[in-house]
């Protein structure tokens, strides 16, 4: 397997925790983003420091046009795409009955949408060049839900269910695809809960504790690594037992 990774919403927190311990096991990195160029420039540096290749490129993985360009520069300036990490994503809080057209498409556009045009793009490279990892950054409320949560929850159970539909498709081909479903992390997504809430959760954890961006990389390294090769269409929690 081509030892290169695209790592999607890359500029910050779990992302950015993704590309520098991929950096760190030996890929050759690009950082997607969407917003502020200086915070993937940041990710870039934190990624050579590793002794990592590491480029950026700006794209709305919602838009096809640029995710078919984004591959196309992996394979210019990586030599191909061998690892895939769907990590961008938008969190939508709020009251069931106050759900609208416009907040569903918002969501399963980056969550579902997003991540399944990642992979097509990112496949179509594997499969010609005899393998790869896709893994999907779910959400524990994914596998039980969430109270006004309703939108989000489904679609990260969306893309549990795209993980092992594509699991067994891409199989012969000789790529796993697996998903992580982080617990609580500390991220700038959880930034509208005030200290209260967060004090909860952290209560609510068996652990003891908030995650952080780099429990969820751990994971993720390891499902793009050799020792997961026989590993696809799992689950992984990574909650510190919020959810068993
Ligand atoms: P975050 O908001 O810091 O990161 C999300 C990243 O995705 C941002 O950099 C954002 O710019 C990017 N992004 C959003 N829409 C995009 C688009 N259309 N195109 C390209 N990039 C886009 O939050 P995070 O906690 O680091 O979230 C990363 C992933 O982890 C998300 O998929 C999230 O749902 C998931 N997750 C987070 C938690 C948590 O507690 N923080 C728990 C479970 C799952």
């Amino acid at each position: 397997m081509i030892k290169s990774a695209v790592i999607t919403g890359a500029s910050r927190g779990i992302g950015r925790a993704c590309a520098v311990e991929l950096a760190r096991a030996g890929f050759d990195i690009l950082v997607n983003y969407r917003e502020s160029d200086a915070a993937a420039e940041e990710t870039k540096k934190l990624c050579e420091a590793q002794g990592a290749k590491c480029v950026t490129f700006r794209a709305d993985v919602k838009d096809e046009n640029e995710v078919r360009r984004m591959i196309a520069y992996a394979e210019c300036e990586l030599g191909g795409v061998g690892v895939l990490v769907n990590n961008a994503g938008v969190g939508e809080s709020g009251l069931f009955t106050d759900m609208t057209r416009e907040k569903y498409d918002r969501v399963f556009d980056t969550n579902v949408w997003g991540a399944a045009v990642c992979a097509r793009e990112a496949a179509k490279v594997m499969i010609r060049d005899g393998g790869g990892k896709i893994v999907n950054v779910s959400s524990m409320w994914g596998v039980v839900g969430a109270s006004c949560e309703a939108l989000y929850s489904a679609s990260k159970a969306a893309l549990i269910g795209l993980t092992k539909a594509l699991a067994k498709e891409l199989a012969p081909s000789h790529i796993t695809v697996n998903c992580v479903a982080p617990g609580v992390i500390d991220t700038d997504m959880n930034a509208c809960y005030g200290a209260e809430t967060m004090a909860a959760l952290k209560n609510e954890t068996p652990l003891g504790r908030i995650g952080t961006p780099e429990d969820v990389a751990r994971a993720v390294a390891f499902l793009c690594s050799d020792a997961a090769d026989f590993i696809t269409g799992d689950v992984m929690n990574v909650n510190g037992g919020f959810v068993i």
